[in-house]
């Protein structure tokens, strides 16, 4: 699909053809998104949406990248990104919190804490946006979003208007949500409890030093590239049973801190995370009859 004049004048602030996506994912892998939108604010992003879909181009929204494998090819249509008033945190009572989608998760969690709200502590250790988080189901130390949650603000491409969930009408999985893929959140409302600015600071270092004892740091990827089977057989269990640990395609390798940290050792392309994900996943499949499903988001063209 090409674009008139008209279109790209319109929102030309925000709107950018063949970028660069390895920017935008923590794997710092991936080919071009035809077209790049940063969406400022709501009625932005409507006026957006509206015009895509009157042109038939496809959207794909995109949080912080912490979950997200690009391929080498790019990706078709135009890859959204929210920011400014996406980015926000407000208490709107004393335990209750109105965030942005585009808010990354650490600053909800030091928000919270500056406020004296408790239980999003586990927020400190993920590294992504709160619109991934929820539609991720994001969490770690016996907690996650859906815990905590009230209700979302979305968009809905198909009927390009805002609505309002509640948490009751979400069904919620381990790393999953039945959440439509028409939906563009924007926002959300998240109940914690009250507590004492110490008690939270302390609760949020120890659950950041864990992180830094358990997992790499400073390193290209998006964590856990396998979804965990329960509390006693873990991905990373698995692939250390199967003997895949030193297992690497191009240089895409596999953290020796944690063997479902997959990694781009800097100079692998994203068909060779891929290709590692594959390898990896019938090793398992053979050796111990699982067959792995993947955390990790891979979008684009083959
Ligand atoms: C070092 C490291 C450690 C990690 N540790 C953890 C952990 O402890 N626990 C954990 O659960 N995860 C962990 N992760 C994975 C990742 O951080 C989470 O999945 C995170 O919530 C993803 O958020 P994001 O904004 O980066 O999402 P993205 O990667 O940008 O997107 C993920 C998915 O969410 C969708 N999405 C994003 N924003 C929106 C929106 N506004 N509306 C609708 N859909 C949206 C995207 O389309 C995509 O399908 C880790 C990742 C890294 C790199």
């Amino acid at each position: 699909m090409t674009l008139d004049l008209n279109f790209i004048k319109k929102f030309e602030d925000n709107f950018t053809r063949n970028v660069n996506l390895s920017n935008y994912s923590w794997f710092n892998l991936g080919g071009n998104a035809e077209y790049f939108y940063k969406a400022k604010n709501e009625t932005q992003l409507l006026e957006f949406l509206q015009e895509a879909k009157i042109k038939n181009i496809k959207t794909t929204i995109l949080g912080a990248g912490s979950n997200t494998l690009f391929r080498d090819n790019g990706v078709k249509g135009a890859v959204i990104k929210l920011v400014n008033e996406f980015s926000y945190t407000k208490l709107i009572n004393k335990n209750i919190l109105d965030v942005g989608a585009a808010t990354l998760d650490r600053k909800v969690a030091n928000y919270a804490k500056e406020n004296n709200v408790g239980n999003l502590e586990f927020l400190s250790c993920i590294p992504g946006s709160v619109g991934g988080a929820i539609m991720m189901n994001s969490g770690c130390y016996k907690n996650d979003i859906s815990k905590v949650l009230l209700s979302i603000k979305a968009i809905s491409k198909k009927k390009l208007s805002v609505i309002e969930i509640k948490k009751e009408d979400i069904k919620f999985s381990y790393r999953g949500t039945n959440l439509s893929d028409d939906l563009i959140i924007i926002s959300a409302k998240l109940k914690g409890n009250e507590d004492l600015k110490e008690v939270i600071e302390k609760k949020q270092n120890d659950f950041i030093a864990r992180k830094k004892a358990s997992q790499p740091t400073q390193i290209k990827t998006c964590g856990s590239t396998f979804k965990n089977l329960s509390e006693d057989k873990k991905a990373w269990m698995l692939i250390k049973e199967a003997g895949c640990e030193d297992y690497r395609e191009g240089d895409a390798i596999i953290s020796q801190k944690h063997c479902n940290f997959f990694v781009n050792n800097g100079n692998a392309k994203s068909s060779d995370i891929e290709n590692l994900i594959n390898k990896v996943k019938k090793k398992v499949q053979e050796k111990t009859g699982v067959d792995l499903e993947l955390e990790i988001k891979i979008v684009g063209e083959k």
